[in-house]
């Protein structure tokens, strides 16, 4: 423990955001014996890649949210970072209160339509409620229209049918081809055929006209929706599955000349962000190009946490690579596509590995608590 102890002695790490890349970096700085400060403006991570078998399944819920001080305990601050001082070398949070650094890592992450993101600031125990709510919606609903089929459409379509197969449920897309464009095609294509498999219409080529009118998530019967094809259709309830958008607000004012066009921050080999050796950027807010996914931000977080130690420690920074793309979409609780290090692999692994659990285990396991 010494030599860990002097390396890290005088270092105070601040992480901006408790998403999948917060709270990994802040785990291994915590298990390193780091002083640091784990900052969200939330009480507890979301698991957002369970929140759509939260969004069809009552009781799931309450899996999916983790409290922060349960884990972190003093090292956790609840609150909304407002900006940076790179000069005093401090984050200011909303209503004043200032936390100094050494390093800083900030993921801060996306934020997206209810119900793939909640992006409410409440406590937990608000948000579960809400989940629970919106599945009475879905319950309600006979016919339900998704918008959107990147994969957290694809997934939510599935999701219903899995649960729900009596109802009607829509896909519409305003491409031909679904899930991330990333997949390789042969995935994509099983992506597809697995929906159609389940029952799920699919409506693609075509945008649905004046999305921003309609009522989202709320249950009104025979709502009529066109689309710019002409097509119309009647549905039950209307779930946007588009639009996620960087979360810049923490940094934007502090670091506007590393910003990427989407508000990503541009970041070196090492993670750094450009022009600032003491600040890290991880997860979907840093301007990678690879696939913005739970499982990259954890590989960010581990070469960020590292690259604060060998940098106290003198030694050469290790840099980021991306490797061949690893996605894994579940198709319901009982199916899945997706591939491993470039390798398509069988959809029964797929439900195994991912579907039925949602790797949910693993963020209970790593916060060091008992999952409900
Ligand atoms: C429905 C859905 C399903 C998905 N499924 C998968 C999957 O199966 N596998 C996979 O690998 N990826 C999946 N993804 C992608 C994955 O969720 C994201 O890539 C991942 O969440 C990114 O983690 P992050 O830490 O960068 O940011 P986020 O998880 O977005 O977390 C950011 C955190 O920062 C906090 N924050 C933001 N701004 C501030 C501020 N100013 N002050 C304080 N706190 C702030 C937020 O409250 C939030 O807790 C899915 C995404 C969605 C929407």
């Amino acid at each position: 423990m010494g030599g860990q102890a002097s390396l890290v002695q005088g270092a105070h790490v601040v992480v901006v955001g408790g998403g999948f890349g917060g709270i990994a970096a802040a785990q291994q700085l915590k298990s390193q014996g780091f002083s640091f400060t784990l900052i969200d403006m939330r009480d507890a991570f979301h698991h957002n890649v369970a929140a759509l078998r939260a969004s069809v399944k009552p009781g799931f819920a309450q899996r999916t949210f983790i409290p922060y001080a349960a884990t972190f305990g003093d090292s956790f601050v609840q609150g909304r970072v407002e900006r940076v001082n790179t000069d005093t070398q401090t984050v200011v949070l909303a209503g004043g209160k200032e936390i100094q650094y050494t390093h800083l890592i900030l993921c801060t992450g996306t934020d997206g339509a209810f119900p793939g993101k909640f992006n409410t600031v409440a406590s937990y125990q608000t948000a579960i409620q809400t989940y629970e709510d919106f599945v009475k919606q879905v319950q309600t609903a006979d016919s339900v229209l998704v918008v959107g089929g990147g994969s957290t459409g694809v997934e939510m379509a599935a999701e219903i049918k899995t649960e729900y197969p009596e109802k009607r449920v829509v896909l519409i897309h305003s491409r031909i081809d679904l899930a991330d464009p990333e997949l390789q095609p042969s995935v994509r294509q099983e992506a597809k055929m697995v929906l159609v498999e389940k029952g799920v219409e699919l409506l693609l080529g075509q945008k649905v006209l004046n999305l921003s009118e309609l009522q989202l998530n709320v249950t009104q019967k025979n709502t009529i929706v066109t689309t710019d094809k002409g097509t119309s259709l009647t549905t039950d309830l209307i779930i946007s599955c588009v639009g996620l958008k960087i979360n810049s607000a923490a940094y934007a004012s502090s670091f506007s000349g590393c910003l990427a066009e989407n508000g990503a921050l541009k970041v070196n080999e090492h993670l750094q962000v450009k022009g600032y050796s003491n600040v890290y950027a991880v997860g979907d807010c840093a301007d990678i190009n690879e696939p913005k996914t739970a499982y990259h931000a954890g590989l960010h977080a581990a070469v960020a946490v590292t690259n604060i130690s060998y940098s106290l420690n003198g030694n050469e920074l290790t840099p980021y690579h991306t490797g061949s793309i690893t996605m894994l979409l579940a198709m319901g609780h009982d199916d899945g596509v997706g591939q491993f290090n470039g390798f398509k692999l069988p959809r029964c692994l797929v439900a195994l590995g991912k579907s039925r659990g949602l790797l949910l285990w693993k963020s209970w396991r790593e916060m060091g608590q008992k999952q409900p």
